[in-house]
């Protein structure tokens, strides 16, 4: 498959951002029939910026982004999986681990990883589609077919799930529980990893695992809670996951990004890079198995 990853003209603004990225490519796929990416949009009341910035320096030892949705659309243009690889791979970022937050997406992210060779696939229902689901009883159903798609050997992961008391309100929790408590199941029967979404629900979150059979690796993805979850966490052999929103509150994100994090966490570290890197990709191994 073609990277396209041309350069750009001298003095472009957007010098440096991946092609698939730009703005001009992005109007190609308007004129495709698509919607063009503008360069806000409004989401809950606030004008976002949703231009991707450009392209970091490589890191110096190669790491995997741990939790991505190659599938999702924030604003309006679809990039190609092959397009967001090559990106990522341009600047050190070798794979992935496309996550699944409903039937669709998780059956995507399977298709995914059996077609990429540097893409592993998590699978799942997420906590606030466990609740509208189960409004509609629609739940179960959901569940069994996660629980047969995590038996592909690509499948290393079952999340995002979780709890999220930010997006549902009091009427949904018991259905995040029970979701949350099937998704366990299927982590611990199927020997897969657990990638845990926790929104407002530390207590709960933590409640949960405690009195559950746990599968051997388990990551809070985009880790929210302080020093105490940590504590909680680091005490049980639970991994932390550290996401873009230690550097971003809202913006766009995407796997060619991943240096901006890295080099920012390890210098909050006062760490070595290369080191730093070398153990992110560690733990990844550790969690997630070999590509
Ligand atoms: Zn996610
Ligand atoms: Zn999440």
């Amino acid at each position: 498959m073609a990277a396209k990853n041309e350069t750009t003209n001298p003095g472009d603004i957007y010098a440096g951002i991946p092609t698939a990225y730009r703005p001009d490519a992005q109007q190609v796929a308007a004129a495709d029939g698509e919607r063009g990416r503008s360069g806000t949009n409004e989401k809950g009341g606030s004008k976002r910026n949703l231009r991707y910035p450009e392209a970091p320096a490589p890191l110096p030892v190669a790491v995997v982004d741990n939790h991505t949705h190659l599938d999702f659309l924030d604003g309006e243009v679809r990039v190609e999986a092959a397009d967001a690889l090559a990106a990522a791979a341009a600047v050190g970022v070798k794979g992935l681990i496309q996550v699944g937050c409903d039937v669709e997406s998780s059956e995507y992210a399977v298709k995914a990883a059996n077609d990429f060779p540097n893409v592993l696939a998590a699978v799942a229902i997420h906590p606030n589609d466990a609740a509208r689901l189960a409004e509609r009883g629609a739940l179960e159903e959901a569940i069994a077919r996660i629980e047969q798609l995590a038996a592909d050997d690509r499948v290393r992961a079952i999340g995002e799930t979780g709890l999220d008391y930010f997006r549902t309100g009091e009427e949904g929790h018991a259905a995040q529980e029970h979701s949350f408590r099937e998704h366990l199941r299927i982590a611990v029967e199927q020997g897969k990893a657990l990638q845990i979404h926790d929104r407002d629900a530390h207590d709960d979150v933590v409640r949960i695992l405690k009195d559950s059979p746990l599968p051997r690796r388990v990551v809070f993805h985009c880790f929210s809670g302080g020093a105490e979850l940590a504590r909680i966490c680091n005490d049980n052999g639970w991994y932390m996951s550290f996401a873009g929103t230690v550097t971003f509150k809202n913006w766009p994100n995407a796997s060619y990004m991943i240096p901006y994090t890295v080099r920012f966490m390890a210098e909050t570290r006062g760490a070595d890079l290369a080191e730093f890197c070398a153990q992110l990709e560690a733990n990844t191994r550790e969690v997630y198995g070999a590509f």
